[in-house]
């Protein structure tokens, strides 16, 4: 039904009438054909007035044009109730169907039919009913109501006096608030007792101070989730009976958190390496932090959480996630887990080798990731050398590994032989190119990174000597030298799985390595030292050579889709080799910035259950470990649509609008005080305000969904004029180079006092939510809504680390999604880490499966069959090459049954399951297929994974042809 069109013409026609300027004369004719005014046309009113005579349609004729709208209203019954739906529909005119002049109809660039500013109001004397938003996971503790959807805009709902008034609003906020760690809470007796966690009590008194915390953490539970309390709630809350059991499934899974930790407690109190190894962490985070004594709550308690699985992993093979909403804190506690592994391996016997692997799902985590494990490994290694019990065994070294591009995976010097056609390694240029860190992670000096000839090695230098660690520092960025020299730890990004398909040397990380050469170190050849034409005699590997045992995920939620499926693959098939090589199961933890789906997702990625810590609590943003200081302001998030203009062009606006605003803070404080409503005869507000505009305010943060918004974006010509310079722009996105984004992030940590080269406009993709850690950013626009929360998640987290920040989100106004979330954006805002999305990972996929066959088969022969093929006989070439896998073949040590068994074992197919019927299949066909032709192309010199379709991938991201995924999640 449609009402009030007549009212609202009447009313839109005197407001025309009621303004003073000239309406628009078209010119004579049709199609126009009065001449164009020329110069002395326009010399005068006069000769304006002439000309206009002449040439335009009298002033009288011309009617002024028609804006209509009417009321929309349709009422339709649901469940009992009506769902009433309200619009203001713009049925004004087409311009072509109106006239100018009662004869020519308008054209229509002249006439703008749009409606602005329109508010519609709707009071009603009941309330209404609140609709359920099923896009958020049901829970007893919150609502997840909301009162009315707008239609292509917010709407507001107030209730007061018996009356609902609701009202179409032109932009919706939200805002969050703080949370803080926990610093108290109450003991059996209601004492308010303090949570102690610094490194100085947890390195005296180790089992006494976490007992302190985990009795409190059991009270806690006991008042929370006991009974009584939960009775009361239920009163309170009106719970149903759904509600309840919902409630006391937390309930349990609160005591099981709880009893949880205090397992780790108790290894901690019988076993003195456990104890040792946990001290030792301390001791090193304590000496690596800068300004912190002490951990938050919840970072000791996970560490100790994860000793069990540190000690038996078989035993207790569950992912432990990591969850922390505020403030962050979960590299800390995954580095001091890594920290508690190292040492707890070197007290148990192990005296080198690779103990710790992080994988990052972008390059630019890992690498920014690495100046922190750095400085906790070279901590780590100072304190080895004093610990009478370690100092023998071999270093705590770190290596930078990651996929190709960023730093060269092998080097060699160039011998006047054709075989070599790469870098110069003693080339300064070179040298720079493998630079993993600018400065030394214990002393904060400069670096020097230099191609060392006799050890093969590009090696990372401290040259102060006041340095504990001075000289040759056990920095590893290029691959050969990781694979030669083990260091403790890596860090690199998830796609260097792939290696397990490509490189024999990959062994070595799994506590494998054939020999040791004096000079260049570890060797998984069992013919050859790898570097090329060394003829050393090579030796056994000492005693105590270790593997990797801890895998750290962070940003787990990032491996979705083809990248997740093939990891998922790749990540089995890595889990079976090591087994295979007798190794004990890894311990896995990861670090997600969701809440929903981590299960199904670690279930498809490693094939296991998932533990998350914290637990929800009774509240959202109320822990044990954590509280939410309600009108505390973190973030104000503010969803805008844009009518006549793209996303891309409103966003020029915001930071058009932007660029002026700080102009005004810095040059004139005092009207942008008055104007927010603050003292501006006060000095000192006046003056902060001022500084926030130089320091918080200054930079805003542009984040778009896809690269070519971004390119349109610092592209516009009114983009490019408020910049200065070049440099007060900075790009981030997957393609900028490391040193362009360490170079913006010094710049904005320490601003330049010339305006020219400060950052002040962030133009950025997703690779900015990942680390980019600057604490003065304030502001962002965020061009569209992602369609996982886990994003907006972690793209609004660069603003609002320490004041409030302010998000504006543009929506997109061409896109369904976009509109969908404006409908309600403020619950959007409100329950986004509760947003329910299943992380699209299938590892039962077909297609995924024939992609990784090829990489499988290499995996098992470079990490497992090739040793024993090549001693195995005289000269012997490894399986890798093609004449080698026909011989093999043919003398019947590779047969179908043995192909089958290791693929379909790699990649966890079952034997029997009729779920994995086409799979198997799949394995059947590949193998056969194999087998018939390969022995028959098989020639000297030609490489077996060259012969393979599809090929071995290199990276999990460069598989050349784009993988279509089809599954039911
Ligand atoms: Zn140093
Ligand atoms: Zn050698």
């Amino acid at each position: 039904m449609r009402v009030g069109e007549g009212e609202i013409a009447t009313a839109l026609r005197s407001a025309a009438v009621r303004h003073e300027h000239q309406l628009f004369r078209h010119r004579l004719g049709a199609p126009a054909n009065g001449s164009l005014p020329l110069e002395h046309d326009l010399a005068d009113e006069q000769t304006w007035a002439a000309y206009g005579a002449r040439n335009l349609v009298p002033a009288t004729h011309v009617l002024p044009p028609e804006h209509r709208a009417a009321v929309e209203i349709e009422i339709t019954p649901v469940d009992g109730l009506f769902e009433v739906f309200i619009a203001v529909v713009n049925t004004t005119p087409a311009p072509q169907d109106q006239l100018i002049d009662g004869v020519r109809p308008y054209e229509e660039a002249y006439l703008d039919t749009r409606l602005y500013q329109v508010v519609l109001t709707a009071t009603l004397d009941v309330p209404v009913e609140p609709y359920e938003l099923e896009q958020v996971a049901q829970s007893h503790r919150y609502e997840r109501s909301v009162p009315a959807f707008g239609h292509a805009s917010p709407v507001s709902h107030k209730e007061a006096d018996g009356q609902t008034t609701l009202r179409t609003e032109f932009a919706a906020t939200e805002p969050t608030w703080r949370g803080y760690p926990r610093r108290e809470s109450s003991d059996a007796v209601g004492r308010q007792v303090p949570i102690a966690t610094s490194f100085a009590s947890l390195i005296a008194d180790p089992v006494g101070t976490v007992s302190t915390l985990v009795d409190l953490l059991d009270v806690w539970v006991d008042d929370k989730w006991g009974t009584t309390a939960l009775d009361a709630l239920h009163a309170e809350r009106g719970w149903n009976d759904k509600a309840r059991a919902e409630a006391e499934k937390d309930a349990t899974a609160a005591r099981a958190e709880a009893a949880w930790v205090r397992a780790g407690l108790d290894l901690l109190h019988t076993d003195p390496n456990v104890r040792d190894a946990f001290v030792a962490a301390n001791k090193v985070v304590q000496a690596a932090a800068d300004d912190y004594v002490s951990w938050h709550p919840f970072q000791v308690a996970w560490i100790v959480g994860c000793l069990p699985g540190m000690v038996d992993p078989k035993r207790h093979p569950a992912v432990n996630i990591v969850w922390f909403q505020t403030g962050g804190g979960k590299s800390e506690a995954y580095l001091g887990l890594m920290l508690a592994t190292l040492f707890y391996g070197r007290y148990t016997g192990v005296t080198r080798g690779t103990q710790v692997w992080a994988r990052f799902p972008l390059r630019l985590l890992a690498l920014q990731q690495t100046e922190r494990f750095a400085k906790m490994v070279m901590n780590a290694e100072v304190l080895r050398r004093q610990d009478p019990r370690i100092a023998h065994t071999a270093a705590f070294g770190i290596g930078y590994f990651v996929g190709g591009g960023n730093t060269p995976n092998r080097l060699r010097k160039p011998d006047g032989s054709n075989y070599y056609n790469g870098p110069d390694p003693s080339d300064p240029a070179t040298a720079e190119a493998c630079r993993v860190l600018d400065n030394c992670p214990l002393c904060g000096q400069g670096l020097s990174v230099k191609w060392d000839d006799p050890t093969h090695t590009m090696r990372h230098i401290c040259q102060n000597s006041a340095c504990e660690l001075a000289g040759v520092l056990p920095i590893w960025g290029v691959d050969d030298d990781i694979y030669r020299r083990a260091p403790s730890v890596l860090v690199g990004t998830v796609d260097k799985l792939a290696q397990l398909g490509q490189n024999q040397a990959f062994q070595i990380l799994l506590g494998r390595p054939h020999s040791l050469c004096p000079k260049h170190g570890y060797s998984a050849s069992p013919t050859w030292c790898p570097v090329f034409g060394c003829k050393e005699d090579r030796r056994p590997v000492p005693k105590g050579f270790g593997h990797v045992r801890l895998e750290i995920a962070d940003e787990l939620h990032l491996l979705d889709e083809s990248l997740g499926a093939l990891d998922g693959m790749y990540e089995s098939l890595l889990q079976k080799i090591s087994e295979h090589l007798k190794n004990d199961p890894f311990q896995i933890v990861g670090a997600t910035a969701t809440i929903e789906g981590y299960q199904n997702q670690v279930r498809h990625l490693y094939d296991r259950e998932a533990r998350r810590f914290p637990v929800n609590g009774r509240e959202a943003g109320e822990t044990f470990w954590s509280t939410t200081r309600k009108g505390d302001p973190l973030r104000r998030y503010l969803g805008v649509r844009s009518r006549a203009s793209t996303m891309v062009t409103a966003t020029r606006e915001v930071a058009v609008v932007h660029d002026q605003w700080v102009r005004d803070l810095c040059d004139d404080p005092k009207s942008v005080v008055a104007e927010a409503g603050l003292d501006a005869t006060d000095a000192e507000i006046v003056e902060e305000a001022r500084r926030a505009g130089e320091d918080l305010f200054e930079v805003l943060v542009t984040y778009c969904l896809r690269n070519e918004d971004l390119t349109s974006f610092v592209r516009d010509p009114a983009v490019r004029e408020l910049l200065e310079s070049e440099d007060n722009l900075a790009i981030i996105n997957g393609d900028t180079s490391p040193d362009v984004i360490r170079s913006a992030v010094a710049r904005l940590r320490n601003p330049p006092a010339h305006k020219s080269e400060r950052v002040r406009l962030i133009a950025a993709t997703k690779a900015i939510g990942h680390g980019f850690d600057v604490a003065r950013l304030g502001v962002m626009a965020v061009m569209g809504t992602p369609t996982q929360a886990s994003e907006i998640i972690q793209a609004s987290a660069r603003v609002g680390r320490r004041f409030p920040g302010l998000v504006v989100n543009v929506i997109n106004p061409s896109r369904d999604r976009d509109a969908s979330v404006f409908r309600y954006y403020p619950e959007w805002i409100r329950y986004l880490d509760r947003l329910v999305h299943k992380v699209p990972v299938n590892r039962e996929s077909v297609p995924v499966l024939k992609r990784v066959l090829p990489g499988g088969l290499m995996a098992w022969f470079l990490q497992v069959l090739d040793r024993e093929w090549i001693t195995g006989g005289r000269r012997r070439r490894s399986l890798a090459d093609s004449t080698a896998f026909r011989d093999a073949v043919r003398d019947g040590v590779l047969d179908r049954a043995l192909l089958v068994s290791l693929l379909r074992h790699g990649f966890g197919i079952d034997d029997t399951s009729v779920y994995h019927r086409m799979h198997r299949e799949a394995i059947d066909v590949w193998v056969d297929d194999q087998l018939a032709t390969l022995p028959f192309r098989a020639e000297a010199g030609k490489r077996l994974p060259d012969l393979l379709h599809p090929s071995v991938p290199r990276s999990l991201r460069d598989i050349e042809e784009p993988l279509t995924i089809y599954g039911e999640l």
